[in-house]
């Protein structure tokens, strides 16, 4: 193999796009290696370059430059039925008037494969699915579920070993979603495919990936586990993105040990750092309630989910979102108060977000 490197299923050597009429590239310098059986999921805010990055591994986009691989083969200029790569779209788009047999097999009945190779081919990936009894049935008497299955089910039956979706779970309620996370996980794991997953939606990342790639403006601002990202976020800007609720933060300043917000409120002693402006991050699970010690938290809402409560209110006006479970019940607490375990704590640049440091509970 050359070039992509000798267990790398797709490989990307700083890709950039640019669409002739925008001004500013989409992507800029995506360079990733995947390896085999990875569920890679891009993430990031609307806009950010995913699904122009997955569509040009897939071949419907031009790559401005750079280079792509799959299986150690340069693919830039590769025809996208070429690629052996399966695609799934948000908008799954079946066939109305034909049965999901039909559906499914219709790809290859378009590559004039044998009828009885073809009836093999569907039957088997229908019973992965577990569609086997609906195969008469069109689309319009199928449940969201059942549609967004043969759509997989469209993408199976090529018998590629590398699948590309783009948000394919989005127009699902959200029961179904948490339903269907799992089984496309349990399905990936069965076949012992390759995934590509685009997401704006940072639970399906967290619960999914391998791997997370995480996008902003075009750049990637991260690489690497659900885990990595989430306790060790290289900015404020993946600190505030993966997570729910998202992480706090206050802007402030380090002045002679002490954290100091921006109206000269003392938020935290015990600073190691020197002098100098910074943006405290805190995650809400790791605030601490308390009805003597700590600083006064003016509460605002409060906000059962069933096992734990997301209490928002302000800290001297900086508006905060807790999270604490059942049995510390604030409604019971009166005045209440906000511990902020030094340990847990971060604290980033006020100006480009870089992360400048991580509370010892985080560390390696
Ligand atoms: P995401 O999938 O993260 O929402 P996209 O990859 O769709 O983001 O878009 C990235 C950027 O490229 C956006 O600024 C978008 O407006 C632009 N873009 C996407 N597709 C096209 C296109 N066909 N022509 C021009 N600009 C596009």
């Amino acid at each position: 193999m050359k070039g992509g490197g000798q267990l790398s299923k797709i490989s990307l050597k700083n890709i950039c796009k640019k669409y002739e009429e925008n001004e500013d590239y989409s992507v800029k310098d995506f360079s990733i290696d995947i390896k085999e059986n990875e569920f890679i999921v891009f993430v990031g805010p609307s806009g950010c370059g995913k699904s122009t990055s997955l569509r040009m591994i897939a071949g419907l986009e031009d790559i401005t430059s750079g280079e792509l691989y799959i299986d150690g083969k340069l693919s830039n200029d590769l025809a996208p039925k070429d690629r052996n790569i399966a695609m799934v779209f948000q908008s799954y788009a079946l066939y109305p008037h034909l049965s999901v047999y039909d559906n499914i097999g219709f790809g290859l009945k378009i590559r004039k494969l044998d009828k009885k190779i073809i009836d093999e081919k569907v039957r088997s990936t229908a019973e992965i699915l577990s569609l086997t009894n609906y195969l008469n049935r069109k689309p319009k008497d199928l449940s969201g579920g059942q549609r967004q299955r043969v759509a997989l089910g469209r993408a199976i039956v090529k018998e590629s070993d590398i699948f590309l979706m783009d948000e394919p779970l989005s127009n699902l309620d959200a029961k179904l979603r948490v339903e269907m996370r799992e089984e496309i996980v349990n399905l990936k794991n069965k076949l012992g495919s390759t995934v590509i997953y685009v997401t704006h939606d940072q639970t399906e990342a967290m619960t999914m990936a391998t791997r997370i790639v995480c996008l902003n403006d075009g750049i990637i601002q991260q690489i690497g586990s659900p885990r990595e990202l989430y306790t060790n976020p290289i900015n404020a800007f993946v600190a505030g993105f993966l997570g729910s609720p998202a992480m706090n933060f206050i802007n402030g300043e380090v002045k002679s040990g002490a954290f100091y917000d921006d109206k000269g409120n003392k938020i935290l002693s015990g600073i190691s750092l020197e002098d100098r402006p910074l943006t405290l991050g805190i995650r809400p699970e790791a605030l601490e309630l308390s009805n003597s010690e700590g600083l006064p938290f003016s509460v605002n809402l409060i906000e059962l989910l069933g096992s734990d409560y997301n209490i928002s209110g302000k800290l001297f006006g900086n508006k905060i979102i807790l999270k604490c479970d059942l049995e510390k019940n604030p409604r019971d607490k009166g005045e209440l108060f906000v511990k902020i375990p030094r340990e847990k704590t971060y604290f980033f640049d006020r100006d480009s977000g870089d992360r400048i440091f991580i509370g010892e509970s985080y560390e390696d």
